[in-house]
Formats: structure tokens, C-alpha cells, sequence
């Protein structure tokens, strides 16, 4: 017989919410500061979470079309952003850098995947929040 005495707690709804919610005050925060981008290695030290957890929640909030994905690409020599590719498929084969002078390509670069803040979304969202 199985325990019936299991509530996992990512089955617990309230749980679930209560992080969405520190997730979504943290998008809000960064976006009242005048960032357009949230990237979840920076939200999940600000709010002692896993990255596995952070990249869950962001997407939960790209499912409601506050964030959107896409990938950076930076020189790994110089840790500067080369460019950014909605798909990791998109990394062009051979990047010309202006950082380090060198042409990278798809196995000496590093790459984050980085939200994009909705603004129309967000604001959208936090007027039905004060309403409510
Ligand atoms: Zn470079």
C-alpha cells in the first residue's frame, strides 16, 4: 500500500505559487530599475533557488507571455556578448569578435539563455494585480 501521507511539494499548488510570485516580484523589481532582461543564473543566487527551479518558473511566466527566451552568445576569451539567436541552432559557424580579435565558432563560445521582459505584458498583469 502506498502512504497516502506524500504531498510532494511540487504538487502543492500554494507552494507553487508563492515562488511564481517571488519569481514575478523579482521580474517586476528588475524591470522598475530599467532592465529589459532577467537572466536566471543572477535570479536564482538573488532568490536561493536551484537554476533548474529558476528556468522552470521563468518558463511558466514565458507561458503567460511576460518573459521570452533567447540565447546569448559571448566571446569566451573576453566574457563579452557577441550576439544573441533566438534558437542555439542559430549560432552562426564562425563569429568575427571584436573583443578579442579571434573568429569563434559554435565550440569556443559560451552561451546563456536570457529572458526578455514583456513590458506590454507585465504592465498589463501588474494593473489586474492592484485591481485584485
Ligand atoms: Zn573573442
Amino acid at each position: 500500500m502506498q502512504s497516502r501521507e506524500s504531498p510532494s511539494s511540487k504538487q502543492d499548488p500554494q507552494g507553487l505559487n508563492k515562488y511564481v510570485s517571488q519569481v514575478l516580484d523579482y521580474v517586476v523589481d528588475r524591470f522598475a530599475q530599467g532592465q529589459k532582461e532577467v537572466i536566471p543564473s543572477l535570479a536564482a543566487e538573488k532568490l536561493k533557488l536551484s537554476s533548474v527551479e529558476i528556468l522552470g518558473l521563468f518558463m511558466l511566466l514565458e507561458d503567460k507571455g511576460i518573459l521570452q527566451h533567447f540565447y546569448r552568445v559571448y566571446c569566451r576569451n573576453k566574457d563579452a556578448p557577441l550576439c544573441d539567436v533566438a534558437d542555439k541552432e542559430d549560432i552562426p559557424e564562425q563569429i568575427p569578435c571584436k573583443f578579442c580579435g579571434d573568429e569563434h565558432g559554435e565550440i569556443d563560445v559560451d552561451v546563456e539563455v536570457v529572458f526578455r521582459i514583456n513590458a506590454e505584458k507585465l504592465t498589463d498583469l501588474l494593473r489586474k494585480r492592484a485591481v485584485a
